[in-house]
């Protein structure tokens, strides 16, 4: 598929190599003024190596995102519903060699494993299957989204739910839109055809064309919320960015909208997968530097960051770019009810972080964030270019702090300790006091108010 021209992405790499001092300081001028950074740019950003270069750019990822999105970390739960699958990716611990009892939860069992997330204080879910069109068809995902829709756990419900299942069909887009789908998440895993290919030997995802066109398909299907990624540790991450970059291009250009979000996935050890084997493993100060340089480059779109990461890396990078992360998060099929009852944890791949929500979200509120289950946007009908434009036109942060504040506030009500309690009403109430200095726009002055007089459910 040529909007990912992989001749284009090498030259430009062989360009950018060893770039003089003065050519990174203007490019890093041209980010912190907000002017758009072209391909070369951005390659010559990953070449840096002088740390006050370095530290610089992650500055300016923070500001950035900070400027647009606000104190605001919007956290999320991933539910994995099914492991039959019928691919053979090489990293990947569902991989169909891999012999092991495969589990498809019921939707007696999807309605409990929702009533233990609500219980945790989760809104937003992104629902995960491996491909088996047998196992686990697009009717059975379908009906899981009615199930996850309708369970509701004394104050909680689920209000949006993201899916990040195989590439597939017109058709079958179509149908998770009418279904009510939140963001359709797909990685690419790598950009390389070739490694593309090693990596996805059989299997129906075996088709890199395929793969690379699903947005296409989600977009023609109606689906104006994408979220893509690219799996860390399969390829060198210079032309992973690279590629990233130019997908987002290619979509803002042909449907006027580009990715909702980007994540960052990196390669983690799983059921029959050795580390070993793979040479293109990303070291943390490569990581950090991959992450503020999507923020530079693609300063409105979300970047997600789930426990795969430590809770320190997870810190750092939210002060340099990062605006969604997963929390308290079990990528076992059916495996929260167990991890949150009876204590064990059972993952598909390794976690680096097993701490709960509130864990999550008191350290998040310690650090001056607003956790935020906030599903405002997707509730309005405020997606793709609609969202797009309020972010562009710098306007985003006056709906999303004061939306993220409330949802806060529920949160604290209804599952927050008495620590929680006692120190989210001096931070609350101190940021209502900083918004309404800040920001100065009616309707959210309005928000706060409510805020403050103990509205639920409410958002702009
Ligand atoms: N089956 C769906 C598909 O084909 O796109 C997606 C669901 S899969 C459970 C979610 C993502 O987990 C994959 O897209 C991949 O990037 C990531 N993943 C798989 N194996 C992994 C590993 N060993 N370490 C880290 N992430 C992994």
């Amino acid at each position: 598929m040529k909007f990912i021209n992989e001749e284009k992405v090498k030259e430009i790499l062989k360009t950018s190599v060893n770039p003089t001092h003065e050519e990174i300081d203007e490019i890093i001028d041209k980010a912190e003024h907000h002017e758009n950074l072209d391909l070369l740019d951005v390659a010559k950003l990953l070449e840096v190596k002088d740390d006050d270069q370095l530290e610089r750019i992650k500055t300016i990822a923070g500001k950035m995102k900070e400027t647009i999105y606000g104190k605001r970390v919007v956290l999320f739960a991933p539910f994995y519903i099914s492991n039959y699958c019928v691919n053979q990716c090489v990293y990947c611990g569902y991989n169909m060699k891999n012999k092991f009892k495969r589990k498809r939860l019921t939707q007696k069992q999807i309605a409990q494993e929702v009533k233990t997330l609500e219980s945790l204080g989760h809104k937003r879910l992104a629902l995960e299957a491996g491909e088996d069109p047998i196992n686990c068809s697009m009717d059975y995902i379908l009906e899981s989204m009615d199930t996850i829709y309708d369970t509701r756990n004394q104050n909680g419900n689920i209000r949006r739910i993201n899916v990040n299942i195989a590439a597939t069909t017109v058709e079958n887009y179509k149908r998770l839109k009418e279904k009510g789908i939140g963001t359709y998440i797909l990685f690419q895993e790598t950009y390389h055809e070739d490694t593309y290919k090693k990596m996805h030997p059989k299997g129906p995802k075996s088709n890199y064309e395929y793969h690379l066109t699903a947005f296409d398909r989600a977009m023609e299907a109606g689906i104006d919320d994408v979220g893509a990624g690219v799996l860390f540790g399969l390829y060198d991450y210079k032309f992973e960015v690279l590629s990233l970059i130019m997908h987002n291009l290619y979509l803002e250009e042909k449907y006027g909208v580009g990715f909702h979000t980007i994540s960052v996935p990196r390669l983690k050890k799983a059921e029959g997968v050795s580390l070993d084997l793979f040479p293109n493993l990303v070291d943390d100060e490569a990581f950090i530097r991959i992450v503020t340089v999507l923020r530079l480059a693609l300063p409105f779109v979300g970047i997600i960051l789930s426990t795969r990461e430590t809770p320190k890396m997870r810190e750092r990078l939210i002060k340099h770019g990062v605006s969604q992360i997963s929390a308290g998060s079990c990528t076992e099929v059916g495996g929260y009810k167990e991890k949150y009852e009876s204590k064990q944890t059972i993952n598909q791949f390794e976690l680096s972080d097993e701490r709960a929500p509130l864990e999550v979200i008191s350290q998040l509120v310690d650090s001056g964030y607003i956790p935020s289950y906030c599903t405002a946007c997707y509730r309005s009908g405020r997606t793709g270019d609609r969202f797009m434009r309020l972010a562009k036109s710098g306007q985003i942060g006056n709906v999303c702090e004061p939306n993220a504040l409330m949802t806060l506030m529920e949160y604290v009500e209804d599952y927050g300790s008495e620590v929680l309690k006692e120190k989210a009403k001096t931070f609350i109430h101190t940021r209502v006091q900083a918004i309404k200095n800040e920001k100065v726009r009616d309707y959210t002055i309005k928000a706060l108010e409510r805020i403050e007089n103990n509205e639920r459910d409410l958002f702009i």
